[in-house]
């Protein structure tokens, strides 16, 4: 179970080093990119990046291969998927373990990233059937007017390392029921998950004869981001990241009209009102902050307690906190593994020294974890730390298990203090007042994607659509009616009776 290389086997990967494929694994001459085990340093596998001319090659096979999978009928598209569900299924505690292994997520949440995969694809095979269009009514006699949605082209999809094969596939299941090629750019930091996930997919496409449809290039962002940024035969750039990254995506690919869909960066409140049910909060709260050791887009970086609540609910967080098991992220005891890297680490420890400088009270936490784990993982504790929503710090995203204290009086403060930061992703509510849960969900409530009442910031539905607004990048991606982001529209009119009526009732030439 333990071992990579097992697991690697097993997933069918055969000893193959190569960083690209497009319907062969490609000879890639870049240079070598060596994965590491975040929880304790050891080395994981290595991978030969692509080149540019290695990207060339995939990107005009991406462009080739549209051409025939567009005129497959859409349930058929539907049918490989539902294959890809069923593979996934064979190999969920595998390939759940490959996340782990890579990213340091605890294997609950490395098996229900793959379980969210599987959920992806059961709705994508639905949505294969409808991806319905409307039929207008013409102002015209003898005329019919509708709308159908086809297949766009090549969708670029660009993966951050924290969800290294959910956020794929949120793309890839949607994108191929819509009849589009794929070329993935997968993070740097999980290539060997990124190669599992497609001699996953591989095998399905094979046992159907299927070639073309989902492609693969690894390798760095300035050779192989930039490529397919720019590449104008890539009509839709889906990318998910860091804001800094997304608002340089979205300005290349808006600049050559090509349409983006951002998935950006979070910085997630709850508030919780005095009349809440507490125990529930407690547990949103710590899942929220602590689960992924604060690694995901939805993480809670803050908490807005009311301040009758604010002491008595911070000592049992500290409590609960004292509780939570931290280390090999294999064992299905632990709660909390490791940060992704020693990068991660280090800018965790950073963000310790500016919210000394910038006033915060660290209540827990706000050191590295030097006992009982290895010496070269990547662990810290999750912080508690009492703060101003103003603090410049708590305006920002630090990828990490900090989890920012804020006090309040009234719920129109909180509220306003909620939406004061750049991001917009994710926000919750913990009231047992219809008063103040509709007001957090009306228009002068949360500015977030994703607004809930009694349940936390992150762990999303597929079925929903998933995203944010302001610098969270406004995309959204899985489940309502996202796949129309990977689909073109045409309005259709036609004219089945003898005369030429212009619309607007114009005469010309009559
Ligand atoms: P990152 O921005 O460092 O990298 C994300 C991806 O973008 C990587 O594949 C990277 O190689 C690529 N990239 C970076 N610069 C590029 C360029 N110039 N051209 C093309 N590609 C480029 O992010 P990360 O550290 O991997 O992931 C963590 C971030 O992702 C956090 O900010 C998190 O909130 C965010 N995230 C958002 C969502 C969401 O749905 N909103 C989901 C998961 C993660």
């Amino acid at each position: 179970m333990r071992n990579a290389k097992e697991i690697l086997l097993r997933l069918g990967v055969k000893p193959v080093n190569s960083g690209a494929y497009a319907g062969e694994w490609l000879d890639t001459e870049g240079p070598e990119l060596i994965s590491y085990n975040p929880a304790n340093g050891e080395e994981l596998g290595r991978v030969r990046t692509a080149t540019a001319a290695d990207y060339e090659k995939a990107v005009a096979y991406a462009h080739e291969s549209f051409k025939e999978w567009r005129m497959v009928p859409a349930p058929k598209r539907g049918e490989i998927i539902r294959q890809l569900g069923e593979e996934l299924r064979v190999h969920k505690q595998d390939l759940g373990a490959l996340v782990t292994l890579e990213m340091g997520k605890i294997i609950a949440e490395g098996e229900g990233e793959v379980q969210e995969m599987i959920d992806i694809c059961d709705f994508a095979v639905g949505l294969s059937r409808q991806l319905y269009g409307y039929t207008m009514q013409s102002e015209r006699p003898f005329h019919r007017m509708y709308e159908q949605w086809h297949p766009i082209g090549v969708v670029g999809i660009i993966t951050s390392f924290n969800f290294p094969v959910a956020v794929w596939a949120w793309n890839a299941a949607i994108a191929a029921v819509c009849g589009d090629t794929m070329m993935w750019k997968p993070s740097s930091r999980t290539p060997l998950t990124a190669i599992a996930v497609q001699h996953i997919v591989n095998r399905v496409c094979e046992r159907n004869g299927v070639k073309g449809v989902f492609n693969l290039v690894i390798g760095s962002r300035k050779e192989i981001g930039e490529a397919l940024i720019h590449d104008k035969r890539i009509p839709v750039v889906s990318a998910t990241g860091s804001c800094a990254m997304g608002r340089h995506v979205g300005e290349v690919v808006a600049r050559r009209l090509g349409r983006s869909i951002l998935e950006l960066g979070g910085n997630n409140a709850i508030i919780v009102m005095p009349d809440a049910d507490l125990k529930l909060a407690l547990r949103a709260v710590l899942f929220g902050a602590v689960g992924t050791a604060g690694q995901r887009c939805t993480t809670t970086r803050r908490l807005f307690l009311h301040e009758d609540i604010f002491d008595d609910f911070t000592r049992s967080l500290v409590e609960a906190y004292k509780q939570v098991r931290i280390g090999d992220p294999l064992d299905p005891h632990t709660l909390m593994g490791p940060l992704v890297d020693q990068k991660a680490v280090r800018i965790y420890l950073e963000a310790m020294d500016a919210i000394r400088e910038q006033g915060g009270k660290i209540i827990y936490g706000g050191e590295k974890v030097t006992e009982g784990v290895p010496a070269a993982g990547a662990f810290v504790l999750p912080t508690l730390v009492e703060a101003k929503n103003s603090m410049p710090i708590v305006q920002e995203e630090t990828f990490a298990p900090i989890l920012y204290l804020i006090r309040f009086r009234e719920l129109d403060d909180a509220i306003r203090m909620h939406n004061d930061v750049p991001q917009g992703l994710s926000s919750a509510i913990f009231t047992t007042n219809l008063k103040y849960a509709e007001k957090f969900l009306s228009a002068m409530g949360s500015d977030c994607g994703i607004a809930n009442v009694n349940i936390g910031t992150s762990g999303a539905e597929i079925g929903g659509a998933f995203g944010g607004e302001k610098d969270t990048g406004g995309g959204r991606e899985a489940g309502s009616d996202a796949w129309k982001g990977y689909m073109r529209r045409q309005t259709n009119t036609i004219n089945w009776g003898d005369d030429m009526p212009l619309a607007q009732g114009i005469k010309f030439g009559d």
